[in-house]
């Protein structure tokens, strides 16, 4: 009965729906439902491959201070991010001129020295720390390589499109994650992730007892008009204006307004 291509379209639509609907996830902290259809493994395979192929090509900083701090932040806001099977990794690049800062799938973080003039406090360095290990947690990078994906094949596509060999899926990731030979590939997230990074970071500045107020001081240093000049590569991946600035502030006090009410909740210890 009926046409064999249509039936076979048929199948292939009713598989991709399949796949779309069990990809369905929730982001931790926003609670935002986002459709990821890239499996988390593969996801972090290419995380570790693009991070390997960077650390090949990259000098690192060999200021043992500066390595100890971005590290030791780092690990403070990942323990805090409570994500055991996140494979962490901090590097900071050794390249005054850039201030800079992005993340890989699966945790491997980048930090340019030149973000050390910009983030002048351990505070204000848990901030990048923190809106980088969001990025990661959040799995901003398999969601706009899903949304990449579903633009360059189509729907009915996708669920064909994730075979390891697939040099589509190689492409785009290279794309995204600049692991070819420019670092400059690193595409900016959309405005959207930008937000819920923030928002993620603050909270885990909070868990992690920073001081939350660091993000904005931070992005204020971004702002100033008297700032370095290397400020605007980070500018080009991380979009600052009023709003962003009004938006941190907000949810810092809504952050400790919801830990005051928890406190006051919470029966007095003898
Ligand atoms: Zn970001």
């Amino acid at each position: 009965m009926g046409d064999p291509m249509a039936c076979r379209i048929l199948l292939l639509l009713l598989a991709t729906w399949l796949a779309v609907l069990s990809a369905c996830d929730t982001v931790p902290y926003t609670e935002r439902k986002q459709v990821i259809v890239i499996p988390q493994n593969q996801e972090r395979a290419m995380g570790a491959r693009a991070a390997r192929e960077i650390l090949r090509t990259v000098r690192l900083a060999d200021d043992p201070k500066l390595v100890a701090a971005v590290s030791r932040v780092g690990r403070r806001i990942a323990a805090a991010s409570d994500a055991p099977d996140m494979d962490w990794e901090f590097h900071v690049i050794d390249d005054d001129r850039v201030a800079n800062a992005f993340c890989l799938p699966g945790g491997k973080i980048f930090v340019y020295s030149g973000i050390l003039r910009v983030a002048r406090d351990e505070d204000e360095l848990a901030a990048v720390m923190a809106h980088e290990v969001a990025h990661a947690l959040a799995r901003h990078g398999a969601e706009r390589a899903t949304l990449e994906l579903g633009a360059q094949l189509g729907g009915a596509l996708v669920a064909l499109a994730l075979g390891d060999e697939d040099p589509r899926l190689a492409e785009i990731a290279s794309r995204i994650w600049g692991y070819g030979t420019n670092l400059g590939l690193v595409l900016p997230y959309g405005r959207k992730q930008e937000y819920e990074a923030d928002a993620i970071g603050l909270r885990l500045m909070d868990k992690a007892g920073c001081d939350m107020e660091g993000a904005a001081r931070f992005w204020e240093n971004m702002r100033r008009a008297d700032a370095p000049k290397p400020l605007s590569a980070f500018l080009s991946t991380h979009p600052t204006d009023e709003k962003r600035l009004e938006r941190i502030r907000r949810d810092i006090r809504e952050i400790r307004a919801t830990r005051q009410k928890a406190r006051e909740a919470a029966p007095l210890r003898p």
